[in-house]
């Protein structure tokens, strides 16, 4: 590992301010992610600011029913935490399908949403990868493309975001608060923060540079509804999505009142399925109404040639978790699941 300066600000603004007086410098978090991009020479940051000591902990219900989470909060104390177990289902267990308990006692909220790419090329700097060396190709094209994208894709990368909490997070309407010394705090939601590809794969999110996460903002759960979070993997546990799904529903006299879809592991951002959740608003939703509409969303994959795949797991696991919705939601009890 290159060396590297470690500072350890206590204060947010002080933490911007080293990101001023050191740019190009790295946010700590937990360190999961970003120690090991270290170790393999694909970050070589000059600066390391560590987040840890910012008072950045706290989770609480906010006076508008809102569950406020700040970017301190480990995995495992989101995941737990009563409010987020009996609101929202889909991120509790989002955050549990994913990693490990010893990884989830350390990442953070903030660091889990800006974990990097699981693409092997991006881990190997001997590699070309447009994401993280511009204008250098993209190795995974015309390599192992397995576990990539087949939505929203570019030229430029094919690779597919990670996080299972940021999957969650984008089917509950959630948003993500950022601070910078110069432009203060702003929110974005969180299904509009990571970017898809384009020209500039280099670029995750629309984060600006020195920005910090400080928090992530969950609107009152809708009225009635209910919510799941469904993932496919190549093992059971410790392994990432090929596939995943996070869906909330509320019915109203047999009709959706509301409907949010939003698919893990098929592009480079958590896929919110506008298509499918238009086609479902106010329908009654049979069989054949979910079929359509989870058709029409998975119209838009463009599969490549080792990951056509992923198109039919994807369409299983969304109908799979619109059945079980719908069934909780008129009263049934759950249909038996094999995760
Ligand atoms: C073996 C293994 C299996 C895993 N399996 C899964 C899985 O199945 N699903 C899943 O979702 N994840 C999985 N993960 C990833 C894990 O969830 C992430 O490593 C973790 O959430 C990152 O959090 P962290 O706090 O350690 O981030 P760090 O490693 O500290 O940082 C990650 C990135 O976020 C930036 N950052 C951190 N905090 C902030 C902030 N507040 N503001 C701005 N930037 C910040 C850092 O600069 C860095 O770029 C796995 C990891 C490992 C090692
Ligand atoms: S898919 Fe993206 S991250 Fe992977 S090699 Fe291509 S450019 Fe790099």
């Amino acid at each position: 590992m290159k060396p590297f300066a470690y500072l350890r600000p206590t204060s947010v603004q002080d933490a911007t301010a080293a990101y001023a007086t050191h740019p190009g410098s790295l946010y700590l978090g937990g360190g999961t992610n970003l120690v090991d991009l270290m170790k393999h020479g694909v970050e070589t940051p000059a600066t390391l600011i560590d987040l840890t000591r910012l008072p950045l902990h706290a989770l609480q219900e906010l006076p508008d029913g809102a569950l406020r989470a700040e970017a301190g909060v480990s995995n495992t104390d989101l995941a737990v935490h009563p409010l987020v177990r009996t609101r929202y289902p889909a991120l509790s267990q989002a955050l549990l399908s994913g990693a490990s308990g010893q990884l989830r006692n350390i990442a953070t909220t903030g660091g889990n949403l800006l974990q990097r790419t699981r693409c092997p090329y991006f881990q190997d700097v001997s590699k070309p990868c447009n994401k993280r060396e511009p204008g250098t190709g993209c190795a995974a094209r015309d390599g192992v493309h397995r576990d990539h994208a087949v939505l929203g894709h570019s030229a430029h990368c094919i690779a597919t975001h990670p996080s299972d909490m940021a999957v969650a997070l984008a089917a509950l309407d959630a948003e993500i608060e950022l601070y910078d010394g110069e432009h203060g705090t702003r929110r974005v939601p969180a299904a509009a923060f990571h970017r898809l590809p384009g020209d500039h794969p280099e670029r995750d999110t629309v984060l600006r540079p020195g920005e910090i996460v400080t928090a992530v903002l969950l609107p009152p759960p809708a009225p009635g509804s209910v919510s799941l979070y469904r993932k496919a993997r190549d093992r059971a546990s410790y392994a990432f999505a090929l596939a995943s799904v996070a869906a909330v529903l509320a019915l109203d006299d047999g009709r959706v009142r509301h409907v949010a879809l939003a698919f893990g592991g098929l592009a480079h951002r958590p896929w919110r399925a506008a298509a499918a959740e238009e086609r479902l608003t106010g329908a009654v939703p049979t069989d054949e109404v979910v079929r359509e509409a989870v058709d029409a969303e998975l119209a838009a994959a463009v599969p490549l040639p080792g990951n056509a795949f992923k198109v039919d797991l994807a369409r299983n696991l969304a109908r799979d978790a619109l059945a079980a919705l719908i069934r909780s939601a008129s009263g049934n009890p759950p249909a038996p699941h094999r995760p």
